[in-house]
């Protein structure tokens, strides 16, 4: 018990590191730093063709290979990323590094990348990822990024004439996390997305609960009269999947199919599985 008091007690200094109570500017110094020192690694996770198994699309999610506390998942620190605005430089490494991994993969794999409400409202945007795609040497037309809700919503005329332009490039936008946020769906008439992402929350239970599946294929019936592609997030179990080519919904991504995993790995996931077409 001493031992243990005093372990605790000499560890105090690190515990406080990851306090809740610890200012939040230090802990943006430590996600700047971590950035800056190659601490994030970027895990990829397949999106799938529901009716032929084929491989559509790869989603690149950042995690941080913390120095002590092992490897984090995003939910651990972009929040946070998010707020003190960490997410920029963050953002723009993990597409660096995502399009670097990608021009390898066999063609015509899309790169499917997360952009931060903050990255989109930035002014030199275009410029960053124009310089980003030529410096990696990464096609524009095989790289989509996933917009969410909350940029959807209320895109200022900057907004829309900045992701008009990344369009123009031939760069896909999805809509991520679809039905999450407030649906504000006259936004989508509005942008120049072609793709929706369910979120995994429609997913859950459609295989059991009537009214999950009622709700899950309005949702897809939503996207159908949008004239967007559809991609059902979350899926774990072969009876969602079952549910949701009934519903017609086009693509998926979750568990059951293969989970986020590192770059090497995907190669070989890669290898294995017909890529089909992508959707634009
Ligand atoms: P998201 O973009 O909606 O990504 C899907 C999340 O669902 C991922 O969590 C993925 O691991 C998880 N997932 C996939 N299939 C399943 C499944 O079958 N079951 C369950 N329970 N979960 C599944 P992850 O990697 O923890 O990322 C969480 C969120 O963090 C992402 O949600 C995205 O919003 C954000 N994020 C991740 N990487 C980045 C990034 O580079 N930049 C930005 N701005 N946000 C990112
Ligand atoms: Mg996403
Ligand atoms: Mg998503
Ligand atoms: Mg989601």
């Amino acid at each position: 018990d001493t031992a243990m008091y005093a372990a605790k007690r000499s560890g105090r200094g690190q515990y406080r590191v990851y306090s809740p109570e610890l200012d939040t500017q230090a802990r943006d110094a430590e996600l700047r730093a971590a950035v800056a020192n190659n601490e994030l690694v970027v895990h990829f996770q397949p999106v799938v063709d529901l009716s032929g198994g084929g491989n559509m699309a790869v989603e690149a999610l950042v995690r941080w290979n913390h120095p002590t506390r092992g490897l984090l998942m995003p939910g651990a620190f972009i929040e946070l990323a998010e707020e003190t605005g960490a997410v920029i430089p963050m953002g723009e490494w993990v597409l660096r590094e995502a399009c670097r991994q990608a021009a390898d993969w066999p063609e015509p794999v899309w790169l499917s990348v997360n952009l931060s409400a903050r990255q989109v409202m930035q002014a030199g945007l275009v410029d960053t990822i124009r310089g980003i795609l030529d410096e990696t040497g990464f096609r524009a037309d095989r790289l989509s990024l996933e917009l969410t809700e909350s940029v959807v919503l209320q895109p200022d005329e900057h907004t829309v004439a900045r992701l008009s332009e990344l369009r123009a490039m031939g760069i896909g936008l999805s809509v991520d996390d679809f039905g999450t946020g407030y649906a504000a769906l006259s936004y989508l008439r509005a942008l120049p997305v072609s793709v929706l992402k369910i979120d995994r929350s429609f997913v859950t239970g459609i295989d059991t609960d009537p009214e999950a599946y009622a709700v899950a294929e309005a949702v897809v019936r939503l996207a159908q009269a949008y004239k967007l592609h559809v991609v059902a997030e979350g899926i774990e179990t072969a009876e969602q999947a079952a549910c949701l080519v009934e519903m017609g919904c086009t693509y998926g991504q979750g568990y059951h199919f293969a989970r986020p995993m590192p770059g090497d790995a995907l190669t070989d996931w890669l290898a294995a599985v017909t890529p089909v077409p992508a959707a634009g």
